[in-house]
């Protein structure tokens, strides 16, 4: 029998890989992780933990605003958005290091360098040969860019440049309204930058459930940023004072300036210079081609997370590479995740909850579906923190009741989500959870209150 250097290495120890390796030792593997830049991957470095400790700081900034409705006013000219950036980069370097100690405690060897798949079963990491009875590929993903506009990180950001930022720009233009996107739109704007988005498909979010976008969307207008919708970046020019982007739309063209731009309109996979033609693995449209349990078409290579077509979240790429590492080990875990129990969470204010499909896309699927909706205003907590905008939907079978979707958008709307996801995992009805008892005053009332309204028996509606 062939002997090999690891029973698993990983290449890349982002939330798909290093979430892997630790799965592969717990399960009595010998696995190895090779990553060439920081421990934690886009997610931790450059994505989720950053940005989610710029939104928090952002809006305690915004709170103390806030107290000047209760005749307390605050100087608030002492702020300093270098501190706020520093503080996320605090967050991000010690879970960069925590992930680190984590793979050392679950005796997962740590590779600095670069892997390039080699044939086989074959890997080389700077030039080193090392082999491994499995290889899985979680290289990730960076941002997209196009033609014309090219990031410099200075006037022309991608999320990374816009994530180190030690000043906030007066004025910005974001290009591209989907979840990034927004997230840095409600930072700014909290801040008290002006923002305009420019989204070329009719509607901002628009992979999200247009009901619930259109309460965010009411919200960030009445917070002054500009959405631009159905309209196209035709061209860039840079000036020493800013940039000016030429859009066009039905109703003509016209040229906005701004300090800045952030392009996020989508993420590129990392495929290029993995050897992946060598290895005989295949990619369609820029993505690697994966089969049941995420093995690719070369044997023992698996591929996982964002370098795959499945949706890029931190969460979808670690549970793909417990999946995968599984069924390495002789396990049976599910051949892959179903897209409609992945939770996806939208970090703004207010935030964006869901899982399965969006109202549009039930219909498209003919689903035999109905939809049953509570306000947060009806829930006495959200009322009292002053949060009462937002709304609970389930999409449910019209003669099962069994829950198909469900999108929340509101204070906390990315936690509650999951009272409803457990629910349908577990086959559950809307009638388990409308009469559970639900503590007083939560805004998960609002979710108890939502399931009843599917049988019509709300109390605060
Ligand atoms: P990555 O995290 O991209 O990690 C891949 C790693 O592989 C990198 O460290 C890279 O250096 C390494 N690598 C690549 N090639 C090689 C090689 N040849 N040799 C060695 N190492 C290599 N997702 C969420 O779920 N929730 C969020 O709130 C969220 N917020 C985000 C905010 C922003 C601004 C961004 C940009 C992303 C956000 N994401 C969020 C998406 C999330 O970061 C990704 O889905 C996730 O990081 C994908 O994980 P991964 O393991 O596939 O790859």
């Amino acid at each position: 029998m062939a002997s090999y250097d690891y029973d698993l290495l990983v290449i890349g120890s982002g939330p798909g890989g290093y979430v892997a390796a630790i799965r592969a030792t717990q399960l009595g593997m010998k696995a190895a992780v090779v990553e060439k830049d920081k421990a934690g991957g886009v997610c931790l470095n450059v994505g989720c933990i950053p940005s989610k400790a710029l939104i928090h700081q952002a809006e305690v900034f915004h709170s103390g605003k806030e107290l000047e409705a209760m005749g307390i006013g605050l100087d608030l000219s002492g702020f300093d958005y270098a501190n706020v950036f520093r503080k996320s980069r605090q967050a991000a370097d010690r879970l960069s290091k925590g992930v680190q100690s984590l793979l050392k405690k679950n005796k997962v060897e740590y590779i600095e360098g670069t892997a390039v798949l080699d044939g086989g079963h074959a890997v080389k990491v700077d030039g080193k040969p090392v082999t491994a009875k499995n290889i899985l590929i979680a290289s990730g993903s960076r941002p997209r860019q196009i033609p014309g506009f090219e990031f410099d990180e200075k006037q022309v950001l991608s999320s990374t440049g816009a994530l180190m930022l030690e000043k906030l720009p007066k004025s910005i233009l974001i290009l591209g309204g989907g979840y990034i996107g927004m997230e840095f739109a409600h930072v700014m704007s909290t801040s008290g930058g002006e923002v305009t988005v420019v989204e070329m498909l009719d509607r901002i979010l628009p992979i999200s459930d247009a009901e619930v976008v259109s309460v965010l969307e009411r919200d960030f207008r009445r917070r002054g940023v500009e959405f631009m919708t159905g309209t196209k970046a035709e061209k860039l020019t840079k000036k020493k004072s800013g940039i000016a982007l030429d859009v066009s739309n039905a109703d003509g063209s016209k040229t906005l300036e701004a300090e800045m731009l952030l392009v996020s309109v989508g993420r590129a996979a990392n495929t290029e210079g993995l050897g992946l033609e060598k290895a005989g693995v295949k990619t369609e449209k820029g993505f690697i081609t994966v089969r049941d349990y995420y093995q690719t078409d070369a044997d023992g290579v698996y591929a996982i997370g964002d370098v795959v077509a499945t949706p890029q979240l931190a969460h979808v790429a670690s549970k793909e590479g417990e999946i995968a590492v599984e069924h390495m080990a002789g396990h049976k875990p599910e051949k892959s995740i179903d897209p409609d129990l992945i939770p996806a969470g939208i970090y703004t204010e207010p935030q964006i909850g869901s899982f399965g499909p969006t109202e549009e896309q039930a219909t498209e699927r003919g689903l035999n579906f109905a939809k049953a909706t509570f306000p947060y205003r009806g829930a006495g907590k959200a009322v009292a923190i002053g949060q009462s905008e937002g709304m609970v939907k389930i999409l449910y079978d019209k003669d099962t009741h069994e829950f198909l979707a469900a999108h929340i958008v509101g204070a906390d709307a990315t936690e509650l989500i999951h009272e409803l996801l457990l629910a349908k995992r577990s086959e559950l009805l809307p009638e388990d959870i409308a009469t559970m008892i639900h503590a007083h005053p939560t805004i998960s009332e609002a979710v108890m209150e939502a399931a009843r309204a599917v049988e019509g028996w709300m109390i605060h509606a």
